[in-house]
């Protein structure tokens, strides 16, 4: 059977890295080439044996050589959306994992794969924990009073609050008719305090050396808490979801947003 040939975008990057060792591993995807600001050659190690990566700087040059089926980017808010127009108009799926992307890009997203046949997939995380937290964040909601969300990530993290906590407050808030949150205010005049407000829900954003990405989805009702919690410890977590999505996507005719509706959740 033909092999899925995948290209990287932001293959020098924490997650672009990480990504060219999970798909060079598998053995139904061909890791065709890297893109990234710099021309370079990696070498990974994938199970003991040396692979070299080469790393052009010229996304559209490598698309037309390498003729992936699907394009993977780990880059950066404000470019991403720029790689999904020119793959899309080659006919190479999309798997873009860049956070910040915004509801008006995925309105266009969503209409350039219907306009062009192409399928294409956008997650603001790909860890399967993760998807299962917001999941059962969402079945908590209508029972319990009142919620907020801490969202922890490394403190190299472009945007705020993470696109996993907005993902994460507009599914609670859907199911808000069965919920009655009142939030409380902060009466010595500083709103900043309580964090940034998603349709009633606070989100506070922390960010810190150490941390990669963590959440906590915490429900308050009369004597009692319950707090849904999930931590990726490390960037290979979000592998499992990358190759899913990469392997689906081929079969897509349209835009799915978020690795949830991929798992079918
Ligand atoms: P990083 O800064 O380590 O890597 C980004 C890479 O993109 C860098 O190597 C940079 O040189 C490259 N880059 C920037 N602009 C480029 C361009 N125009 N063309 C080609 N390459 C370009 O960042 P990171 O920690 O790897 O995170 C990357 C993105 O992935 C961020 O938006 C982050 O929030 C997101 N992220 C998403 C998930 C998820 O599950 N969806 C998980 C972790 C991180």
């Amino acid at each position: 059977m033909e092999k899925t040939r995948v290209i990287v975008v932001g293959a020098n990057g924490r997650m672009g890295r990480e990504v060219v060792k999970a798909v060079a591993r598998e053995g139904d995807l061909q890791l065709v080439g890297g893109v990234d600001v710099i021309e370079d050659e990696i070498r990974i190690d994938v199970g003991g044996r040396e692979v070299q990566v080469k790393i052009s700087s010229n996304l559209e040059e490598s698309l037309n050589a390498l003729e992936p089926h699907v394009l993977v980017d780990f880059t950066r808010p404000g470019v991403a959306m720029n790689h999904f127009r020119l793959a899309i108009a080659k006919g190479v799926s999309p798997v873009i994992g860049t956070t910040g992307i915004t509801p008006e890009d995925i309105e266009e997203a969503g209409r350039l794969c219907a306009q062009h046949q192409v399928g294409a997939v956008i997650a603001p995380n790909f860890a399967i924990g993760a998807v299962l937290m917001m999941k059962f964040a969402e079945m908590a909601a209508p029972y319990l009073p009142d919620v907020e969300i801490i969202e922890l990530h490394h403190n190299a993290k472009l945007d705020a609050p993470s696109g996993t906590a907005l993902k994460t407050a507009e599914a609670i808030n859907r199911v808000k008719e069965r919920w009655s949150g009142s939030p409380a205010q902060a009466t010595n005049g500083e709103p900043a305090a309580r964090g940034m407000s998603v349709g009633g829900i606070q989100i506070h954003s922390v960010r810190l050396p150490g941390l990669v990405a963590h959440q906590e989805v915490i429900f308050g009702g009369p004597g009692q808490v319950l707090t849904i919690r999930h931590d990726s410890l490390s960037r290979e977590s979000f592998m499992p979801g990358v190759i899913l999505a990469i392997r689906r996507v081929r079969g897509l005719k349209e835009l799915v947003y978020g690795l949830d509706r991929l798992l079918g959740l």
